[in-house]
């Protein structure tokens, strides 16, 4: 069993452990890891035993982390076993669809998930309501709505409610939309512009386009006017992202039940009332300086994680029926990956190089190949999903699952197992402030950065200047080489992010979730030219923090960005 580090610790016992009716911590690590290895085991009819210790061996050596709904609800006696982090709801444009998704959305909160809805079947704000011949209040008064109900669920629960708000592009409410957050608010959304093949289309050729609601067309603007918009919105808040309906849909594994949403972060398209569970291999874990990437363990990981999540399909408590059921009839599950940064730099690569987009790229098709394997060989064992033969992959290949591949944020998980890059996520930076209760702000340098400088004998000088910058860019003392490999998030060119999203995205059933960072003094332009480029790239959704910009700050060095 793994040691957890401080951090790592602090982050079980806030959110995972077990505790007492007066809210004491009862539970070790080591106790949580039996308990999700039991509950995973119990779906199985034989072997049992066997499968607790796999399970326990990958968890409890931190190879394999689940994620946070699966800690804090899974084997408990006093939760329901909800394990899932993402969910899709349907809202359609009547009163009682309104309220009961909004109930529906509540009670996802309460267990732990994320909710994404696609808006556009509501009629825009002004319309007539047929009953009682009053005007509609429209899309961004529900998310209004929506908004304000999160915070009251944040109030009683263990986390904040996350949402994802998205409307496609040719909604008459659109520009409404677009701007929502402007003047800030909506503190619990995400909001991205549902983007089709069509609209890029008249963008590039400089066309109009039609807003239209049931049919009708209400507006015609120029769809550089609405590009517009869309990137002076994105360059004021870093809302709205955007996401390519198309790509959901043609990358949806069993395409008559449409996708045109995701979960909050992007990472996960889901048609409305499926859910899906996600859990990260710990690439830290099973890379060393000396021999970098070790495959066996990871394959080896990957099988019996695919097994794991795919269990708990089985023994989850879901909190509706209309969501087990939808979740049950796909089987979908998310497996990805945390602690890349770890690996490239193990492996002496810089996450803005070729070789490092190679690597990462190997690594993604490896998970894939094992898990696509391994959930080929479920189907023999114990069946195909149950929409299987209305699948992409009837009648030649038979799965358990219909789509295994996903790229979380895994924010919290990473924290819990001690790995330095978030997700797909390079270094944050190099140096940086830690607040702390007993020392006050103390500079923290990144171990990964301490234990490979080991041999180059750099003076305390030069490190006391790169704790004050939160930076070995440009230093005096600091090799090339060295410096090239220790770029933090905010050193990283626009275009090298949106690269490594694609390089990963390739090997990816599902989507990826990654920050496009962008310095201050980026304009709309150069937000739109990554919009662009994401679409060229084939991702399919794009999100971009400009520092500054309103969507929050962050400390680097001892300067507070
Ligand atoms: P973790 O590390 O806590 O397991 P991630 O950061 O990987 O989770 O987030 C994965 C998904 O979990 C998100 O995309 C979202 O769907 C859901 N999620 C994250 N944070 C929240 C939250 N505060 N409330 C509800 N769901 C959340």
């Amino acid at each position: 069993m793994r040691q957890l580090t401080q951090a790592g610790q602090k982050v079980f016992e806030a959110r995972y452990a077990g505790k007492d009716e007066n809210g004491h911590i009862n539970e070790t690590f080591a106790e949580a890891v039996l308990r999700l290895a039991r509950a995973a085991a119990s779906a199985e009819k034989e072997n049992l035993k066997t499968w607790e210790e796999k399970f326990s061996h990958i968890i409890g050596e931190l190879l394999f982390v689940p994620s946070t709904p699966i800690w804090a609800n899974v084997g408990k006696k006093d939760r329901p076993w909800q394990p899932g982090a993402c969910f899709v709801l349907a809202v359609e444009d009547t009163l009682e669809s309104m309220y009961d998704t909004l109930k529906d959305m509540a009670l996802v909160f309460k267990s732990g998930g994320g909710v994404g809805f696609n808006f556009s079947a509501i009629r825009p704000r002004g319309d007539l309501v047929g009953t009682t011949k009053g005007q509609a209040s429209g899309v961004v008064e529900l998310i209004r709505l929506y908004d304000a109900s999160a915070d009251m669920v944040k109030q009683g629960g263990v986390r904040r409610g996350a949402i994802m708000g998205i409307l496609n592009v040719d909604h008459p409410e659109i520009i409404d939309f677009i701007q929502a957050k402007n003047d800030g608010g909506l503190t619990n959304f995400n909001l991205s512009v549902g983007v089709t093949d069509a609209f890029m289309e008249a963008l590039e050729k400089d066309l109009p386009w039609q807003l239209v609601f049931n049919g009708t067309v209400r507006r015609e603007l120029p769809a550089r006017r609405l590009w517009r918009i869309i990137i002076e919105s994105a360059h004021s808040c870093g809302d709205p992202g955007v996401i390519f309906l198309d790509r959901l849909q043609s990358g949806n594994p069993v395409p008559e039940n449409r996708i045109n949403a995701t979960n909050p972060c992007g990472e996960q398209p889901l048609s409305p009332g499926e859910s899906c569970l996600l859990g990260s291999i710990n690439l830290d874990r099973m890379s060393t300086f000396e021999g970098g990437l070790n495959k066996e363990i990871l394959e080896e990981t990957v099988t019996a994680a695919v097994r794991f999540l795919d269990n708990l399909i089985d023994v989850a408590d879901y909190p509706l029926p209309a969501i087990a059921a939808a979740t049950r009839a796909t089987r979908k599950i998310g497996l990805g990956f945390t602690g890349l940064a770890d690996a490239l730099i193990k492996a002496g690569l810089a996450y803005d190089s070729a070789g490092g987009r190679e690597l990462a790229g190997t690594i993604t098709g490896l998970i894939r190949q094992a898990a696509h394997a391994a959930s080929e060989k479920l189907a023999e064992e114990k069946g195909c999903f149950p929409l299987w033969d209305k699948s992409v992959f009837y009648p030649d290949r038979p799965r358990r699952n219909a789509a295994c591949i996903t790229i979380a944020p895994t924010g919290s998980v990473t924290t819990m197992a001690g790995c330095e890059g978030y997700g797909v996520e390079p270094i944050f930076a190099v140096a940086y402030t830690k607040t702390t209760n007993v020392a006050g702000d103390l500079e923290v340098f990144s171990p990964l950065f301490l234990e490979y400088i080991k041999d180059y004998n750099i003076p305390a000088e030069t490190l006391a200047v790169i704790a004050e910058k939160g930076s070995c860019q440009g230093i005096e003392g600091i090799p090339e080489e060295v410096a090239g490999i220790f770029k933090g998030a905010r050193e990283i060119a626009p275009i090298d992010h949106l690269l490594m999203q694609a390089a990963v995205q390739k090997h990816v059933d599902n989507a990826v979730s990654k920050t496009i960072n962008l310095p201050e003094d980026a304009s709309a332009e150069d937000i739109g030219a990554c919009y662009k480029t994401a679409y060229e790239l084939g991702l399919k959704g794009v999100t971009v923090f400009r520092e500054g910009s309103k969507k929050g700050t962050v400390t680097v060095g001892r300067e507070r960005a």
